[in-house]
């Protein structure tokens, strides 16, 4: 068992690649391979997001989009909704 707070056992490297794997990283930064969220789709819009920078056209437009969709595909349920949270803040004596 190594202590935390220990750098990691150099040897842990050298164990995943005589196996053929690449060592997981300790940073949380994407595995090689693993592509970034692409712009222009909804879930580049999140990447952006949760780095805390402002996303670009492209990723607004399918951020538009899929929120249009989702009220779209979703209409009934929210506009009931909103009538309900209407009602609770003014409520008919
Ligand atoms: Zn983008």
């Amino acid at each position: 068992m190594t202590p935390v707070g220990e750098p990691r056992a150099v040897e842990y490297d050298a164990l995943m690649k005589s196996l053929g794997l690449e060592p997981s990283r300790e940073d949380g930064r994407r595995k090689k391979g693993q592509r970034a969220a692409q712009c222009g789709t909804y879930s580049g819009y999140e990447r952006h997001r949760q780095r805390g920078e402002p996303a670009d056209a492209a990723c607004l437009a399918a951020k538009a989009a899929y929120r249009r969709r989702y009220y779209a595909e979703n209409r009934e349920r929210i506009q009931a909704q909103r009538a309900r949270k209407a009602a609770e803040r003014h409520p008919t004596p």
